[in-house]
């Protein structure tokens, strides 16, 4: 942070002042919390401050590893008195965690990825396949297609995939009167190919414009008509959870549409944000439990 060393000298024992992007940061790292009793800004009264891990009268300086998170009570009452050992150590312990996690998730999401490259496999012998059927020619899709057919099936998933393809129609060139045998089934045959990638851009659209808009809107409602949310990224999680148990992407935008949205709307302003949740959550087990979808 310092640009020589005759700076650094005298930066020891005076305070510098720490810029908004590294406190943003160290809030950040530290999930917004004061790392010393464990308060938020959402406890009331409670206001966090970027506090020396090593004091700066001892040395300390504002690297990002020796700022912390501390709420001003903790802060001011703290004194002179340092984070114990036991409290950094289980503070690295957690971003070690948070690191692995991390990285198994990217592993887990790499991974699904190869599985989609050869999941597309299967699903384009089926395209092949169907054209055969109905052409009676051995056909194979070209490679710059089965790029732009795996990069739609990253959207959707194999059951969807196989609904396009077998929704897809499959015209007759009979009005391509001259032409030979083989010079219409390769007319037909690309045209399926063409009908099929934009069934797939269609069923992407739906998919994306259903259960995700419809919970977008839901949590809308929430946000604006309760009170005692965390922050609006929680009511996402919370509209995930009471969705879980219905499992159909169909059944999911029918009972947001027919059940929990026309509810939300009738919650009085100003009601308490768990009850809600509560009520909400019920309506889909039950719906799960009568099988009624
Ligand atoms: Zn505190």
């Amino acid at each position: 942070m310092c640009k020589n060393k005759e700076s650094k000298l005298k930066l020891v024992g005076k305070r510098k002042s720490i810029s908004p992007k590294i406190r943003f940061e160290v809030f950040k790292r530290d999930n917004h919390k004061c790392q010393y009793c464990g308060a938020t800004p959402r406890d009331e009264g409670v206001v966090l401050e970027v506090d020396h891990i090593v004091p700066v009268y001892e040395g300390g300086d504002n690297s990002f590893e020796n700022l912390i998170t501390s709420c001003k009570q903790c802060n001011i009452g703290k004194g002179k008195r340092k984070i114990t050992d036991k409290n950094y150590i289980s503070l690295k312990e957690k971003e070690l965690k948070e690191t692995d996690e991390k990285r198994e998730q990217l592993q887990a999401y790499l991974k699904s990825r190869l599985d989609k490259t050869e999941e597309i496999k299967p699903l384009i012998d089926y395209i092949n396949h169907m054209i055969e059927i109905n052409t009676g020619f051995k056909f194979t899709v070209a490679d710059p297609m089965v790029n732009k057919f795996l990069n739609l099936y990253k959207k959707l998933d194999m059951q969807e995939f196989v609904e396009v393809i077998e929704d897809t129609d499959f015209s007759s060139a009979e009005f391509l009167g001259n032409f030979t045998k083989n010079e219409k089934a390769k007319y037909n045959a690309d045209l399926f190919i063409t009908n099929i990638e934009n069934n797939l851009k269609k069923s992407i659209k739906n998919k994306k414009q259903g259960v995700v808009s419809l919970s977008g809107y839901l949590r809308g409602i929430l946000k604006n008509r309760t009170t005692g949310w965390g922050d609006v990224w929680e009511i996402s999680k919370d509209i995930n959870n009471i969705l879980r148990p219905i499992s159909a992407r169909e059944d999911k935008i029918k009972i947001l549409q027919e059940k929990l949205i026309p509810l939300a709307k009738e919650i009085p302003q100003n009601n308490q944000y768990l009850q809600c949740y509560l009520q909400l959550e019920q309506i889909c087990k039950t719906t799960k439990e009568s099988k009624r979808f």
